[in-house]
């Protein structure tokens, strides 16, 4: 869970885009900067585009989280506008 206060400047997308609905494993490529959750342990990490997500020894996970999936929360503006 991403935290912000009443001064934070969030706009709602339309999640249209792949990378809204995509699932990345360790050390994939990112597709856009942003703040990625774990699906198995509700972790996260920032990430930038271009750059790989955290490799496989990044941390553990119990049988019943499953896998390390990366899914997108929060997409930062890192052009600007
Ligand atoms: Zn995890």
């Amino acid at each position: 869970m991403s935290w912000y206060i009443d001064s934070s400047v969030i706009v709602k997308s339309d999640g249209n885009k792949d990378w809204w609905k995509n699932e990345y494993g360790p050390s994939e490529s990112v597709p856009v900067s942003g703040i990625y959750r774990c699906l198995g342990c509700k972790r996260e990490v920032t990430s930038n585009a271009a750059d790989r997500f955290p490799p496989q020894n990044h941390h553990q996970h119990t049988v019943d989280q499953g896998k390390i999936r990366w899914k997108l929360n929060v997409r930062t503006a890192t052009d600007g506008d």
